[in-house]
């Protein structure tokens, strides 16, 4: 259950400044998987990749603008291995630009290429949202995806770093059905000298969601605090358009457009007089208003040389 105390220190934690911390960029919005907890598959705006030019626009106005560390994320609802081209074109141009990449994926298309591009580029974070330590609850959360291809690519990416790379942090999000191998699976990664990350289930805007409801304890009317991801993250859709949140996944309250707008005018426009809205504990507008989600910034992260002990996000910065 959501621990208050903690979510308290999540607030203390909400500063604003003239850049996002994370530009989150949805080079695809296409995966490979079909995860109980994800509504990917019920997306209703259409799908595509991210065109080169408004690629190359965001790492930009980053490499000129943000501080240095600001984290750009590849994400929102797709597997970025699944347009692995253009990935390579972000990637590369990032590096160019001196701009940092943090990357989520699933791991399952983590071939030999995608390992040598991602420690040639540079990716300073790969984190692999896993979930399970057996095939057998793999496939119950992880969807079409392949447990034990799964294992070994990470192997041989933990292999390839071990003279320098991304940290490699694996992620378990407990949905319940797979709580029971939490233990398992943070054993076998932390020996093998992965960070282990665990956070519980976002209700993707809905708080009846199936999964998360079972986390998420807060009532609507007793909020004490601006929503996390509203501090934390600008995200970028594949077309341009900026989201406020994955608790508006198909984008019906739009902040902005990348394609007419810079980051810094969305972040410092329209995104902050929704952050202020939610200063003043007003969270009547748009998805918030029957979203649980603001209680689900908490993290949890143990470290290979400090298994004992979990690190509460930004405690011990990867
Ligand atoms: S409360 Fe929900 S909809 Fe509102 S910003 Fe937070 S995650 Fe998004």
């Amino acid at each position: 259950m959501t621990d208050i105390l903690e979510l308290r220190r999540v607030a203390e934690t909400l500063k604003e400044g003239p850049f996002p911390p994370q530009v989150i960029v949805e080079t695809v919005s296409r995966c490979n998987l079909d995860c109980a907890m994800c509504p990917q598959s019920a997306l209703s705006r259409p799908r595509g990749v991210m065109s080169l030019e408004l690629v190359r626009k965001i790492v930009d106005e980053v490499a000129d603008y943000a501080p240095p560390s600001t984290k750009v994320w590849p994400a929102v609802m797709g597997e970025p291995l699944m347009a692995r081209e253009r990935l390579w074109d972000m990637l590369s141009y990032a590096q160019e630009r001196g701009v940092a990449i943090h990357m989520n994926s699933n791991a399952n298309l983590l071939d030999a290429e995608a390992i040598e591009r991602i420690l040639a580029y540079g990716v300073r974070e790969f984190i692999v949202g896993m979930d399970a330590d057996s095939a057998e609850t793999y496939v119950k959360v992880r969807r079409k995806g392949d447990f034990e291809k799964t294992v070994a690519n990470v192997e041989a990416l933990l292999a390839a770093c071990d003279k320098g790379g991304p940290k490699v942090v694996m992620q378990f999000i407990d949905v319940g059905i797979n709580a029971h191998e939490l233990e398992p699976f943070k054993n076998r990664w932390l020996s093998k000298g992965a960070i282990v990350k665990t956070r519980v289930a976002q209700g993707w805007g809905h708080w009846d969601h199936l999964l998360a409801a079972e986390h998420l304890d807060i009532p609507l009317a007793e909020r004490f605090m601006p929503c996390p991801w509203l501090f934390r993250n600008l995200v970028v859709l594949w077309d341009g358009r900026v989201t406020q949140c994955d608790g508006d996944m198909d984008c019906k309250y739009p902040a902005g457009d990348i394609n007419r707008q810079t980051l810094r005018e969305v972040w410092l426009g329209e995104l902050k007089r929704r952050r202020d809205r939610q200063k003043m504990l007003n969270f009547t507008d748009g998805p918030c208003h029957d979203c649980r989600d603001w209680q689900v910034g908490l993290s949890k992260f143990w470290y290979p040389d400090d298994p004992d002990r979990f690190y509460a996000v930004d405690e011990r910065k990867v």
